[in-house]
């Protein structure tokens, strides 16, 4: 199933802010296909002299996301409304510390594949000390139901990373550079999400706090 008029979620939503952030305006990104996401799209395959026919398939998928991942165009939600992942892809979780540390393990691989290193998980109260971090935060292993990953990054390829983060989470992007945590339903079990950058403290790595609610 391509993506196409009538098209809508969360795929929907993922296109139409590719195409606006390449200079394609779908004017306004609401997660539903419409004739100006398909004028958009046929100006886009236009320029990048692809089949113009409004409707986007692996071709047209490799151009505005740089893969031919299904999952692109599909056409089934990665996340449906309230933060709740119905259908997790390769969010998941389990593992130690109440199931979070293994919730953490869909970024590290975005951020593998993007050559940023992790540069701090969980953090005995010495090292916490010596970080001058707080026993509150999800870093600290006296928080047995918490999980936290520091990615080592600064500049553009911060902010990347942690667009990258939130839209695989679904967390709102908005919520990037602020303390807002966003709740998630993964595999029937409730998270408190944080992901911080370009906040207090966090202007060299990405954060992401995972705790089980
Ligand atoms: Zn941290």
């Amino acid at each position: 199933m391509a993506l196409q008029v009538n098209s809508r979620g969360s795929d929907v939503t993922r296109l139409q802010q590719a195409l606006q952030s390449k200079g394609f305006d779908p004017q306004g990104v609401d997660g539903a296909f419409g004739r100006n996401t398909r004028t958009a799209v046929m100006n886009f395959q236009r320029a990048q002299g692809l089949t113009v026919d409004g409707i986007v398939g692996g071709d047209t998928a490799e151009k505005l996301f740089g893969s031919r991942d299904r999952k692109y165009f599909d056409g089934v939600s990665d996340f449906e409304g309230g933060g709740t992942v119905t259908s997790p892809g390769n969010v998941t979780n389990g593992g130690g510390w109440g199931g979070t540390e293994r919730v953490a393990n869909a970024a590290k691989s975005i951020a593998q594949q993007m050559g940023i290193p992790v540069t701090s998980q969980k953090r005995n109260l010495a090292d916490t000390q010596r970080v001058g971090s707080s026993t509150s935060s999800d870093h600290y292993t006296g928080n047995t139901n918490a999980f936290a990953v520091d990615f080592g990054v600064s500049g553009s390829r911060g902010t990347e990373l942690a667009r990258r983060i939130a839209d695989q989470y679904g967390i709102p992007r908005s919520n990037i550079g602020t303390f807002n945590g966003h709740n998630v339903t993964i595999n029937g079990e409730r998270y408190r999400l944080q992901l911080l950058w370009q906040v207090s403290g966090h202007y060299d790595h990405v954060h992401l706090g995972i705790k089980k609610l």
